[in-house]
């Protein structure tokens, strides 16, 4: 499943739309029941309205009713590794919980670090019960 999930990110990266930093991004979510959901980033004249892979891909995820996930993995194509920034953190946090993040390179190298680690300071660390008992809704 990580093989496709990677690929899924490799495939969204083509989407990105970045006409501003050329950094393209490609991120996908694996959700525990299995499905894969991706997106690239999205930029905007106005920067702080850009959206980062990572969070298109858990949006588009959440849109299409999922949340539970048990990894994203993310990927800007090139040799070196990228992490997610300090929003897509607190967001992952949120909306994802403890899932495991995939960061890997154009040339094969791969990191999976719990988000715990990754982020081990998150704000309000009970939110994911609140999306849980919004999904019930
Ligand atoms: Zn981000």
């Amino acid at each position: 499943m990580n093989k496709e999930l990677l690929e899924s990110a490799k495939q969204a990266r083509k989407q990105a739309y970045a006409p501003y930093s050329r950094h393209h991004v490609g991120a996908a979510v694996l959700t525990k029941s299995g499905k894969i959901y991706s997106s690239g980033n999205v930029e905007n004249g106005c920067y702080a309205l850009t959206i980062c892979a990572e969070r298109g891909a858990l949006y588009h995820a959440i849109a299409n009713g999922e949340f539970e996930f048990e990894a994203l993995a993310v990927t800007n194509g090139s040799a070196e590794l990228i992490t997610p920034c300090g929003v897509c953190r607190q967001v992952l946090w949120e909306l994802a919980g403890e899932i495991d993040v995939i960061m890997f390179t154009s040339r094969g190298k791969k990191v999976v670090m719990n988000l715990s680690k990754l982020y081990p300071k998150p704000y309000k660390k009970k939110s994911k019960k609140r999306l849980l008992k919004h999904r019930k809704k």
